[in-house]
């Protein structure tokens, strides 16, 4: 019989309460008055529509489908949309919070959003997929703009998905918008570094931390979980600045080489094999979550949320956790990791890349122009250095983890410019 891999406990937190936890925090070191607070504590918007498509088979299957905005007080909305079979409203509502602090963290003039389809994206076709990305591009055509609320690449989507969403929008309106989704291919008006730029943020924030933590690169070792879009770039850029890679991870479980896995090699492998690592040769096989509490430097988890849990926090030996995927540390597990001493370069703050090339994206889509690679990469890495900077100094100015002071940097820029606005 086939060896089946158990479920790693989770500590099962509702994400929304779980930022909801941290926000309080934050908010009490910033004194922030109960009027912001009620403000921020839920979002501006929730759309939920139920999406009804013609199968291949020529059945009709009706999807549920989700964008909700949290807040635009600092410009348009912006976030992803994510096509997973567990999406739910509290999780998009989680997320799109922490757009909200994500952009605000990084400074860029956007509010927070997130969309997500009920769906398993794997067991679909291309065509359902792209009658399903129309269907909800056309319910959500009041919501969607380049001026208000602008999507974006989330687990289980892409390139091709946001090519879909802007030729329906582009469609449905009656003239051609590029500024309304980012993450395009090039040719749609896509930036140079956009597929990078999040495994790019995540290589900045953590030779950055190694800096502050004196650890040489050059004689560290890290751990990835994950190996999409975020982990593979972060794991290949993380190896070129001389850090060893020892072990990567995906759906199929997790790798290990003591002495270094070669990356292209194994994102080689997985573009040759339906996208996932399973039967890599260069690499023993170990158990998926048995790469969190491997003795390495540093941990980053570039994979799901809520994996780094109670049952798990007190058995991690790396010294520095960067947070590539959206919430992989529960709330409850924030004190543990901070007792312990390990730094945590926290999601908001340390996944911000993507997004930061996503406002340069929209940015040369108005202006109608195209940067250069070096352009955007030499923007990209200095906001994530001094967003780094920023953070590290409040952290120590009101004696809180990287995370709260993440938090506090965040929602005193949202403050501020609500302050500014004003309500009714
Ligand atoms: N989905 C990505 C995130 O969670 C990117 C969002 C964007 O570029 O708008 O940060």
């Amino acid at each position: 019989m086939a060896y089946i891999e158990p479920a790693p406990i989770k500590d099962k937190e509702n994400p929304f309460e779980s930022m909801m936890f941290r926000f309080k925090i934050a908010a009490k070191h910033l004194g922030l008055n109960d009027e912001v607070y009620n403000v921020l504590k839920s979002p501006d918007k929730q759309v939920i529509v139920n999406l009804p498509i013609t199968m291949d088979d020529g059945s009709i299957v009706v999807f549920e489908a989700y964008r909700v905005v949290h807040s635009n007080v600092l410009g348009p909305s912006k976030g992803g949309i994510r096509y997973d079979e567990n999406v739910n409203l509290d999780e998009v509502k989680a997320l799109a919070a922490w757009m909200t602090w994500k952009c605000a963290v990084v400074e860029i003039p956007f509010g927070g959003a997130k969309g997500g389809i009920r769906c398993n994206p794997r067991q679909m076709s291309a065509g359902e997929i792209e009658r399903l990305t129309r269907a909800y591009t056309t319910a959500m055509l009041d919501i969607f703009g380049a001026d208000t609320d602008i999507p974006a690449p989330d687990m289980g989507t892409g390139q091709r998905e946001m090519a879909w969403l802007m030729d329906q929008y582009s469609r449905n309106k009656g003239f051609t918008s590029n500024g309304v989704v980012t993450g395009k291919p090039l040719v749609l008006g896509g930036s140079l570094g956009r597929m990078e730029a999040t495994g790019r943020g995540v290589m900045i924030s953590t030779l950055t931390a190694m800096e502050k933590l004196k650890i040489n690169p050059y004689q560290s070792t890290c751990a990835v979980q994950g190996f999409g879009n975020v982990g593979s770039f972060a794991a290949q850029l993380l190896e070129e600045r001389g850090v060893k890679v020892v072990s990567v991870s995906d759906v199929s479980g997790a790798y290990i080489n003591e002495n270094g896995i070669n990356i292209e090699e194994a994102i080689r492998y997985r573009n040759e094999n339906k996208g996932i690592l399973d039967g890599f040769d260069g690499a023993e096989k170990i158990k998926g979550d048995e790469i969190l509490t491997l003795p390495v430097d540093v941990l980053v988890p570039a994979a799901l949320e809520d994996v780094i849990t109670t049952y798990n926090a007190d058995k991690i030996k790396a010294r520095l956790i960067v947070e590539g995927a959206n919430g992989p540390t529960s709330a409850k597990a924030d004190d543990i990791i901070t007792e312990k001493g390990i730094m945590v370069v926290p999601d908001i703050l340390a996944n911000a890349g993507g997004v930061t090339v996503s406002y340069f994206e929209w940015v040369q889509n108005r202006l109608g122009y195209k940067w250069t690679k070096e352009r955007v990469n030499r923007r990209s890495d200095r906001i994530m250095r001094s967003s780094f900077d920023n953070v590290y100094k409040t952290a120590l100015k009101y004696n809180v983890s990287m995370r709260i002071a993440a938090y506090i940097v965040a929602i005193d820029r949202v403050a501020q410019a609500y302050s500014y606005r004003g309500g009714f």
